[in-house]
């Protein structure tokens, strides 16, 4: 099992810190052992910061991962969104393989627009030329993870998203909890939804893959158009329940990394997830 925080907390800037370089360290002083690396602005780490990222998580057994630049539009009919889209993705796998990071993760992005059949299939074949030149250059052994979107007008749906990882062994899912239940309007409140989600990844691609999977969770705060923003354990009201999940993934012995996107929050609720994991598992002995 593995916990960690999406970017830099704001801690860990009141700490003095103002350096990604300083986090592995950082994390690992404070019990948690993942890091999502932002690149959601755009991909301006350079190669000798990002190998020197990756030799510091390596000696604090900190798992990376990176979150991809949020205007990649898979699905678009635009030959100019396209290239960009193309750029920002192999530039994030690129960063990953630098990092030596487990996984970029990204948002399949907006346009579900009227035909969503369409768009999907525009999506799967962009992405498939995408990873084609991935392996052009190299970067075949980087897996990337379409994440499920927070509001259902975006492309990512977990059906979607199952069927992005059709695209080939590179790809595999990032199941944002805080999403479906905020895409749903707020769906994940009993254990059988996260159930079905579980059960629905891996008659799809197999134990393997649930058992590793990648998994983003936050409380969050909806409308009924879907995801309005990020909450934290510390506000009362917004699920979903960590609680839910740790008790399936005890129950299922699922060992997936939990990236926690709480507002500013991060790592402190990343912990509180883990402290919740651990009271669930030692309950079960
Ligand atoms: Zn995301």
């Amino acid at each position: 099992m593995r916990f960690g925080p999406a970017g830099n907390p704001p801690s860990f800037q009141t700490a003095g810190h103002k350096s990604s370089l300083d986090m592995p360290a950082w994390l690992r002083a404070r019990g948690l052992n993942a890091y999502e690396y932002q690149c959601v602005r755009g991909v301006h780490i350079g190669e000798g910061t990002a190998r020197q990222l990756g030799r510091l998580a390596a000696e604090n057994d900190i798992r990376l991962s990176i979150h991809a630049p949020y205007y990649i539009t898979l699905g678009t009919a635009d030959d100019v969104l396209k290239e960009k889209t193309t750029g920002h993705l192999l530039k994030s796998m690129q960063a990953a393989n630098w990092m030596d990071a487990a996984v970029v993760v990204f948002h399949p992005g907006t346009g579900a627009g009227e035909d969503r059949r369409e768009t999907l299939q525009r999506a799967k074949k962009l992405l498939g030329e995408i990873l084609q030149q991935a392996r052009e250059m190299g970067l075949a052994q980087i897996k990337v993870a379409p994440e499920t979107a927070g509001k259902p007008a975006q492309l990512g749906n977990l059906e979607e998203v199952l069927e992005l990882c059709d695209c080939g062994p590179q790809v595999v899912p990032a199941i944002d909890f805080g999403h479906l239940h905020a895409a749903s309007g707020g769906g994940f409140t009993g254990e059988e939804a996260f159930m079905a989600v579980l059960d629905r990844v891996e008659a799809h691609l197999g134990r393997e893959a649930v058992r590793h999977l990648h998994i983003h969770f936050s409380p969050i705060e909806f409308t009924r158009a879907g995801e309005k923003r990020h909450r934290t354990t510390l506000e009362p009201g917004f699920g979903p329940d960590f609680a839910l999940l740790a008790r399936l993934l005890v129950k299922r012995e699922l060992e997936p990394t939990i990236i926690c996107e709480s507002y500013d929050r991060q790592a402190e609720d990343a912990l509180v997830f883990k402290q919740l994991y651990e009271e669930m598992k030692n309950a079960d002995k």
